[in-house]
């Protein structure tokens, strides 16, 4: 026995300097952005053992040519789980967050998603230009899958799935919770169905890729974008050709996002006389706002769609 005693005594004082965690033994849950960081607020609620917290800055919007901080790199070396929108978006991911924590489990919300959309809105030969200039990154796949409710309510499930497996006791709320939120999703991307068959006009301009599966839910045309690499002003040339799209296409509206200046969408409009609106995808908002804020966002988003586009 003696000669196990200066062994617990180094034990004890190893055991003594591990780094303890900010919440005692909560399980930190870190998400990449903001829209995925909402829908796992609305998995986990109710239960205290978990806590969520958001990487990028609430109102960062899109993060595409993001480049991560170190801010971001103390959040992930001290997460057990990081969640990520996925297909993409999270380009800036990469060896240095393996070293920063080798035991974090990533949950990738979008895996299993089988309906994932190329960019809309885009000719043949700018289509082919951003393969060839994307090439190493998303290849034209469009990872914005959140603005579509319906399959909001499918990324929520995801993620339910997979925190029940990493946390059994909690199993049951995130999977009941993830129910009831996909059923709330299920009645709004209904209700956003039922307005697309009741528009005057259904062929749309956005600011960038991000609508394209609401579209689709809704039955929509994005006939253009307003900048075709996001973050990016049109060059004259590409102004140019989106005029005359908007002309061909008879375009009934085009929209603005909060996430970024509005002023180019507003001179094409101006230009071609269509009616110009803002809709917001959620992708910024109140980091500790209501739950159920993206369903405001949307719903609000639908009287925009209806009144711009002439609901019958
Ligand atoms: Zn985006």
């Amino acid at each position: 026995m003696n000669r196990m005693k200066p062994f617990l005594i180094v034990l004890a004082l190893l055991l003594a300097c591990l780094p303890a965690r900010a919440d005692g033994n909560k399980k930190t849950i870190l998400c990449t952005t903001f829209p995925i960081f909402q829908i796992t607020r609305n998995v986990v609620s109710g239960n205290s053992a978990v806590t969520v917290q958001l990487m990028l800055p609430a109102a960062l919007g899109c993060p595409h040519d993001y480049a991560l901080t170190p801010q971001d790199m103390q959040k992930i070396a001290r997460a057990d789980v990081l969640i990520v929108n996925g297909l993409g978006m999270e380009e800036y991911l990469g060896a240095p967050v393996k070293k920063a924590n080798p035991d974090l489990k990533v949950v990738d919300s979008s895996a299993g998603i089988k309906e994932i959309l190329r960019y809309a809105g885009q000719d043949d030969h700018e289509e082919a230009d951003r393969q060839e200039h994307d090439h190493d990154q998303h290849g034209g796949v469009n990872p914005h899958l959140f603005t579509s409710p319906r399959l909001a309510g499918r990324l929520a499930m995801n993620i339910a799935a997979e925190l029940a497996e990493l946390d059994p006791a909690g199993a049951a709320t995130f999977l009941a919770n993830a129910k009831a939120y996909e059923e709330k999703m299920q009645k709004l991307a209904d209700d956003f169905s039922a307005l697309g068959k009741r528009l005057g006009n259904n062929r749309i301009v956005t600011q960038h890729g991000v609508f394209d599966y609401l579209a689709r839910d809704m039955g929509l045309e994005v006939v253009a974008v307003v900048q075709a690499h996001a973050g990016q002003e049109p060059s004259a040339a590409e102004m140019l050709r989106i005029v005359k799209i908007i002309r061909e296409k008879k375009a009934g509206g085009i929209f603005t996002e909060p996430q970024y200046p509005a002023k180019v969408g507003q001179t094409i409009a101006r230009e071609t006389g269509v009616a110009v609106a803002t809709l917001d995808p959620g992708a910024s908002g109140p980091e500790n706002g209501p739950l159920d804020y993206y369903e405001t966002v949307m719903r609000h988003n639908m009287l925009v769609l209806g009144k711009t586009l002439g609901a019958k």
